[in-house]
């Protein structure tokens, strides 16, 4: 395009007054607030703009990008995509179970009722209904969660990074905490433990190197302000190779050691608590997945740590929580911390993870009705069967020609910082594309299908893992969509 074409399209582009009297941007108007509408015309022009400056069209494309029906067009588009709802259901078809873009894990039945009922009407949130008199919200879950993990009190606050921003600040503020270099982690972009350390004003000492850390490195770090040892599970990645960590069992006998030399020595110092960042948290041993399996809370918690901390929505498969577990002491010192009372739980939050804890009473119910567990345990013959069910309605909704499906056995993984190594033999579909492609497809299935579909790309296949399809209702609308795809790539 000449530059003399490219200033005379620029100029032909309309004014956000003429968008604005358009047809459909003034129906709009009348359904919506008009600066909405008044917005989106502006940007639809401003877009239309920069997108004939930056791509080397030709002179009719231009033209048509420029013209009063495109931009009107577009800009009704925007204005309606302003009053969708921005936070709602996918399907989840990528076969990462503990997912933390797509919310991690989906609650149990039984969590989203205890949901419903306490966010229709009032509730005992911080009611005793026993002594008729005011209550603690942190009460509805402490017996239960003492019971899971053996531990004699707990309190569940946001998520698990506020718990451990919490532990530190009540226990290391102003002291030392002695932590492996090799669990010096970053966990999900902005969760940092060097980072949270100086948040809350605790004086981080690293030990060890990378690779090995020994017990004679914590020996020889503690001094007469050391307050805490501190123990990160390394949940999203694994050394292998020449490693060496030290276990909360020796951290325990280590701290034990340099308290009752102290005593010896009549110095009067903070005590040395054991503190394990457990990240995942599993409640069960996850039988089934062999010999990779996470320590459970109530292990870590009877190896020697004071405290324990763990996610409400990892492997336990409950609401975004954290729960910390330790000594009716330690616990009761952290709910009286104000942040506690920044950090608390909402009562939905609290519904959700009690009905959660309450399932795990019994281990069998657990492994059926908490979907995170489900979903881990399901043999993979089971995945199989669904997988076949997928391939079949797509089969019968996409035309021959147009793409070719079939049920593969395929590797899922547990997510969510959890058995970071551990692989899940699983069965996905996989769909190859004798018109569009992959890519493609994938783009329609997230951006123009109501209910965005996350599938995965492997060699120029999509592969939806049926590991992660929830029901019945979800493989129908992954095989609609795929045809939807195909049938707009005709028009
Ligand atoms: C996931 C994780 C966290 C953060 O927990 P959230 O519940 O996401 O706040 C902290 N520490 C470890 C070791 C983790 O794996």
């Amino acid at each position: 395009m000449t530059k003399k074409n490219l200033n005379s399209i620029l100029r032909s582009l309309p004014s956000v007054e003429e968008v604005l009297n358009t047809p459909a941007a003034a129906a709009l108007a009348a359904e919506l607030p008009r600066s909405v509408v008044v917005d989106a015309a502006r940007e639809a022009v401003s877009r239309a703009r920069e997108h004939i400056l930056s791509s080397s069209l030709t002179d009719d494309d231009a033209a048509e990008a420029a013209s009063l029906d495109a931009v009107a067009t577009h800009a009704c588009a925007i204005a309606r995509a302003f009053f969708a709802p921005s936070l709602r259901r996918v399907v989840n078809a990528s076969g990462v179970i503990v997912h933390t873009n797509l919310g991690r894990s989906v609650l149990a039945d039984e969590a989203v009722a205890a949901v419903l009922d306490v966010a229709r009407g009032y509730s005992t949130l911080e009611y005793d209904v026993q002594g008729m008199c005011r209550g603690s919200r942190h009460a509805h879950c402490e017996r239960l969660i003492c019971e899971l993990t053996g531990a004699e009190a707990a309190i569940a606050v946001n998520n698990n990074a506020a718990a451990v921003m919490m532990v530190l600040s009540e226990f290391a503020c102003g002291h030392e905490a002695v932590v492996s270099r090799g669990e010096l982690v970053e966990i999900g972009g902005s969760f940092r433990i060097p980072d949270i350390m100086e948040l809350s004003n605790a004086r981080m000492i690293e030990v060890g190197t990378t690779n090995k850390t020994h017990d004679f490195d914590y020996e020889r770090a503690v001094t007469d302000d050391t307050a805490m040892l501190l123990k990160v599970h390394t949940s999203n990645y694994r050394l292998i190779g020449f490693t060496e960590s030290v276990s909360a069992r020796e951290m325990r006998r280590i701290a034990d050691a340099a308290e009752a030399d102290r005593r010896a020595r009549g110095v009067d110092a903070p005590r040395i608590l054991v503190y394990e960042d457990l990240g995942s948290g599993a409640l069960l041993a996850l039988d089934n997945l062999g010999s990779m399996n996470e320590p459970t809370a109530g292990e870590a918690l009877a190896a020697g740590c004071d405290l324990v901390s763990f996610s409400g929505d990892k492997l336990l498969g409950g609401p975004q929580a954290g729960i910390v577990i330790g000594s009716a002491e330690l616990i009761g010192r952290l709910k009286k911390n104000p942040l506690a009372r920044a950090l608390r739980l909402d009562k939905m939050t609290l519904a959700a993870l009690e009905a959660t804890l309450r399932l795990y009473l019994n281990p069998e119910v657990a492994r059926e009705h908490v979907p995170t567990l489900r979903m881990l345990n399901a043999p993979a013959a089971a995945v199989r069967e669904r997988a076949e069910a997928l391939a079949a309605r797509i089969a019968d909704a996409v035309p021959a020609e147009c793409g070719a499906v079939e049920a593969v056995p395929e590797i899922s993984r547990a997510g969510g910082g959890a058995l970071p190594m551990r692989d899940i033999d699983t069965f996905a579909v996989q769909l190859e594309f004798k018109r569009g492609g992959a890519q493609d497809c994938e783009e329609y299935l997230i951006r123009k299908n109501d209910v965005p579909i996350i599938a995965r790309i492997h060699q120029e296949a999509l592969l939806f893992d049926a590991r992660t399809i929830l029901n019945d209702d979800e493989i129908d609308e992954i095989a609609r969509a795929c045809a939807a795809y195909f049938e707009q790539l005709e028009a």
